[in-house]
């Protein structure tokens, strides 16, 4: 069984002037335990969306995604109809998918370990010390173990950035997915942002993510999934799509990002 099945998905949303946005159209992927899946895409063409119905930061139109065997958001009942879960139900089960975004969202407040700390202390209410222990160690991890006592403001957007993988780990999800991670940093920093996140897929980390770096999904990615206009074009090994992609839609894109 894979680890994550993503069957049917789509959405539409409804533009100011209430017009229809088909944003995402028929979405059909498995995701093993282990494997690293890089998407790729012009702007608008549905990757956010896809990424963001899988953990229900949206409410797909269509279609289901299945963690582990189990449908997020909802459950079929005995005649096969759907019957979306309660907030706190879906709550726990966000738990299982740590996200991490462009924008790193920190908590402005609480010093680096315990923007770490706090999940994992609030939500699965683990003793404070104990996580804060765990804290330092993510924070080592991610390569930052000096810093454990800075808060956000003190930190470069790289370091930010870590320190928001790390807190997603601290919850210790099944997967991870990553929303142009690198997209508001300077090259340097993209760099140790894309170490991190490569040390973390060595490590056997299941990892969705949505990236315009083509060498690290060169590098990193067992998948390549290519998006245009809410549709999944193509999907295949790095080494394949890059080089030998079979739809003339992939071809057109690379031609401009290669
Ligand atoms: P990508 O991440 O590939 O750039 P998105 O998933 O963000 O693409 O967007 C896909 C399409 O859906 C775009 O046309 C975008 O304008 C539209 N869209 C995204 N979010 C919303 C929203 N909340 N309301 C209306 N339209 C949206
Ligand atoms: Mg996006």
């Amino acid at each position: 069984m894979s680890l994550l099945k993503i069957e049917g998905l789509g959405k539409t949303y409804t533009a100011p002037d209430g017009s229809n946005i088909q944003a995402l159209i028929d979405a059909n992927l498995s995701v093993e335990t282990g494997q690293h899946v890089v998407f790729i895409g012009a702007s608008g063409s549905g990757k956010s969306t896809l990424l963001r119905c899988i953990n229900r930061l949206e409410t797909p139109s269509q279609g289901t995604v299945w963690l582990d065997g189990q449908p997020i958001g909802g459950r079929f009942d005995a005649k096969g109809i759907w019957q979306p879960i309660t907030a706190r139900e879906l709550a726990m089960q966000r738990r299982e998918i740590g996200m991490v975004f462009q924008g790193f969202h920190l908590f402005a407040h609480l010093s680096a370990l315990d923007n770490i700390a706090i999940g994992p202390h609030e939500v699965l209410k683990k003793p404070l010390d104990t996580c804060r222990q765990q804290a330092r160690t993510l924070l080592d991890k991610v390569h930052l173990g000096k810093h454990a006592d800075k808060y956000p403001a003190q930190l470069s957007g790289g370091e930010q950035q870590r320190v928001a993988i790390a807190r997603a780990l601290a919850m210790n999800p099944k997967l991870m997915l990553f929303d142009e991670p690198t997209s508001a940093l300077d090259p340097r920093l993209t760099h140790e942002v894309l170490a991190v996140m490569q040390e973390l897929a060595q490590e056997g980390m299941t990892m969705l993510v949505v990236t315009h770096e083509m060498n690290f999904a060169r590098r990193v990615a067992d998948v390549v999934v290519f998006m245009e206009q809410g549709r999944i074009v193509e999907v295949g090994p790095p080494q394949a799509l890059f080089e030998q992609p079979q739809m003339e839609l992939t071809k057109q894109f690379l031609s401009y990002v290669m």
